[in-house]
């Protein structure tokens, strides 16, 4: 009999016999062999469901269980019941033989061996496994398991409990329509084989890779936390980005890589479905940061309310929050269902609960943007700004709860107890000046605040209504202030001057910095800012649209300073669509009337080559007491630049400079340049907004000048308490 046999197989054999398995070792001693020598039945049975042996060889002679036994058990399991099994023993009796085949063996071998015989019946074996099995459960091209097996062997995993957690990775190769498009389709098989093969290296480590289609790979990984299978995937990626692919073209070669996403059962999921779909979330996330990254699934990265849907209607919940502390990632909050099983567990009684809901757009697409998520940062920052203008509203110790529903959208929670009144319109007022206080606050970011709010009674056995209702509550959501409506918001800020109505509603437009304008307007500007005494900045730039809107805006501005009798620099936006003359003999003008010191005009740093063409035009021209400054700066090249063109008399630094530097790897290097540069040309720099440890060390390395936000108060306060005990 002529064999064709053109691959590697792997031949399991389970026996104490050193005699018999010396003899088959040497008999299939070839390369195209892989032997596994095992002494126990059960050793088998946990190694065959992943390492797919191509036949299995039983000796009679194992006794931690029956040989028969063995065989009946593989052929029963539905992964392993088509590997072939050929059984040997001592006596080549009847019932033996007999035996083998109620057990389902594929054949029976008296020892000691004749050689050609058992070359002969493993061959047969072998080609016959390889025709009717391998084709049904492997993938032609890349000779790994088929999506239909994938499933099979995971919910194999899931049901049968043998381990306590279960990882499984999606993997998908970065651009591939590309290199078909560029290196053709054999190619593009190439790098499939390629990838596949490093995968199945992944088999020795008892994980079972398989295709799940197209240039998608999927890998379960038994017993094995999410973290720990993203460190493994994460070595694949890395050898596989480092593979040279040749192409037709001598000497030209190309690399690939992948992204993959990995979710971890019991902890993400409970059922296949869940699973797939949280690895495909975190996939998705890998892809839209960048691709070429391993991320394991995290809450942030669904995109639906699917997974509370579940939660909601499953009596099984207590167990499967993904993070110990049931807190969302990014938000630091709890999820709603955990805020609401507290309060329903609550000693106080409660009457109603005012629900105040914000959510937080991004203004721009911020995915596309240097590869990160600004967003996502930005939705960190006004997370912690939230509870503290919550403080600022509730002096005294009320129960406000914040709880994070999904998607950004955070619901603040007033439980009202029953020994007070519930007075809605109450309520609808502290919702408006809470979320004007959110808005003004966040100004500095890229988002957009919208805001829902509304009573919803509470009784401690309709848990589920209470949570239906609060939902219900995001069909209601609208802005409250928005840059589309800020052209609006100026021109009746005008009116409303000039009418002498109230214009605290409008004040979000004035970012003010300064301690006596907070006490005018109270209500709306919080406590945050009053470290700060330098200067205001205004943010106007996007809402003034003609030479006459300026200069009514500006004149508004003069009465409220001279109204309140500051005397302060103020620092106002170019604004790039007004002629810049205008602006500064406006600003002059203002300056007299108002005996000002100076006036600072800010210019955006991305703006500085349409103005400084202008500045040049100008420069003859007394621009005094109008000063310049660059504002909105990030650290690099270009600033350095610009600020060797102008004459600045300040610097105001962008957040994002803070966020940039953490993405530079010689951030103090940076730093230190611009300080010193700065240092030479005397120019003070200014830095907005500290909210966090992390930028407040950044900045310290900087001689700021000035610089506000929750975390400077935070040190200001935790430094003067520490005065008063000495
Ligand atoms: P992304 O980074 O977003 O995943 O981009 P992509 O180009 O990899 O994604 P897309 O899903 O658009 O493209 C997948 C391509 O994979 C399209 C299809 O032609 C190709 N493909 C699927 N199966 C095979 C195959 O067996 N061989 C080859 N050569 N190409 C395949
Ligand atoms: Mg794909
Ligand atoms: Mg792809």
């Amino acid at each position: 009999m002529t064999i064709k046999i053109e691959k590697n197989y792997q031949i399991f054999i389970v026996s104490k016999d050193e005699d018999a398995v010396s003899t088959i070792t040497k008999v299939f001693s070839d390369s195209l062999y892989t032997i596994t020598l095992t002494k126990t039945g059960m050793e088998v049975l946990s190694l065959i469901s992943y390492k797919l042996p191509h036949i299995i060889l039983v000796g009679t002679d194992i006794s931690d269980i029956n040989a028969f036994e063995l065989v009946s058990l593989i052929k029963k399991n539905s992964i392993t019941r088509y590997v072939p099994c050929i059984v040997f023993g001592y006596n080549n009796e009847i019932h033996d033989r007999i035996a083998a085949i109620d057990a389902g063996a594929d054949g029976y071998l008296p020892v000691p061996f004749k050689n050609e015989e058992l070359i002969s019946l493993v061959h047969a074996k072998l080609i016959q496994h390889d025709e009717l099995y391998l084709l049904s459960v492997t993938d032609d091209l890349t000779g790994l398991f088929t999506r239909k097996e994938f499933f099979r062997r995971f919910s194999f995993e899931i049901e049968s409990n043998i381990h306590s957690c279960v990882s499984i990775a999606i993997i998908d190769i970065d651009h591939f329509k590309n290199i078909n498009d560029t290196y053709g389709h054999p190619v593009g098989d190439i790098v499939l084989i390629q990838l596949a093969n490093m995968l199945k290296s992944l088999q020795s480590e008892n994980y079972t890779p398989a295709r799940f289609g197209g240039e998608e790979f999927v890998v379960i990984c038994p017993g094995i936390q999410a973290t720990e299978a993203k460190k493994c995937i994460d070595r694949i990626r890395l050898q596989f980005s480092s593979i040279n692919f040749k192409t037709n073209t001598p000497d030209k070669t190309f690399s690939v890589s992948f992204s993959a996403g990995i979710s971890e059962y019991p902890s993400m999921g409970t059922n296949l479905s869940e699973l797939l779909s949280r690895a495909d979330q975190a996939l998705y996330s890998a892809k839209t940061d960048g691709r070429n990254r391993v991320y394991a699934f995290s809450p942030i990265m669904s995109r639906n309310d699917k997974f509370w849907e579940y939660i909601k209607t499953n009596k099984i919940i207590k167990n499967i929050f993904i993070d110990p502390f049931l807190h969302e990632a990014v938000t630091g909050y709890h999820y709603l269902p955990v805020v609401l099983e507290n309060m329903l567990s609550s000693e106080t009684s409660i009457d109603a609960i005012g629900v105040l809901m914000i959510k937080a757009l991004p203004l721009v697409d911020f995915y596309q943007y240097r590869g990160y998520k600004n967003f996502e940062y930005d939705i960190e920052n006004i997370s912690l700004l939230i509870p503290k203008i919550c403080e600022i509203h509730f002096p005294y110790e009320r129960y406000v709860t914040i709880a994070d529903i999904y998607d950004y959208e955070i619901a603040i929670l007033f439980p009202f107890p029953s020994s007070l009144k519930t007075n809605v319109s109450e309520f609808t007022k502290l919702c408006k000046e809470l979320v004007l206080d959110i808005s003004l606050q966040s100004i500095h970011h890229h988002v957009e605040i919208h805001y829902a709010h509304g009573v919803v009674p509470f009784h401690k056995h309709l848990a589920r209504k209470i949570l239906q209702e609060i939902k219900s509550m995001k069909s209601n959501f609208s802005p409250l202030l928005s840059l589309a409506n800020e052209a609006e918001i100026i021109s009746s800020f005008w009116q409303a001057i000039h009418s002498k109505k109230d214009i605290s509603d409008y004040i979000f437009l004035l970012p003010v910095y300064n301690t006596d304008f907070t006490r005018s307007m109270s209500h709306v500007i919080s406590k945050q800012l009053v470290s700060a005494k330098n200067f205001f900045d205004i943010m106007i730039k996007n809402a003034i649209k003609s030479q006459e809107h300026y200069i009514q805006f500006v004149s508004s501005l003069a009465n409220i300073v001279s109204a309140n009798k500051f005397h302060l620099p103020i620092i106002i936006n170019w604004i790039p669509s007004i002629d810049l003359p205008l602006q500064i003999s406006t600003l002059q003008e203002v300056c007299t009337k108002l005996s000002l010191d100076k006036i600072v005009l800010a210019i955006d740093e991305i703006e500085l080559n349409s103005f400084i063409p202008q500045y040049e035009e100008l420069s003859s021209k007394n621009t005094t007491p109008v000063e310049f400054a660059v504002s909105n700066c990030y650290i690099g090249s270009n600033l350095l630049q610009s600020l060797s063109t102008i004459e600045f008399s300040l610097a105001i630094l962008s957040e994002h400079i803070i966020r940039n530097l953490h993405y530079f790897k010689d951030r103090i290097k940076i730093i230190n340049g611009l300080r010193l540069f700065c240092d030479q040309i005397n120019l003070p720099l200014y830095a907005p907004n500290i909210l966090k440890d992390e930028e407040y060390r950044i900045i310290q390395d900087i001689n700021i000048a000035y610089s506000s936000g929750p975390y400077i108060e935070q040190q200001y306060a935790l430094f003067s308490s520490s005065i008063k005990v000495k």
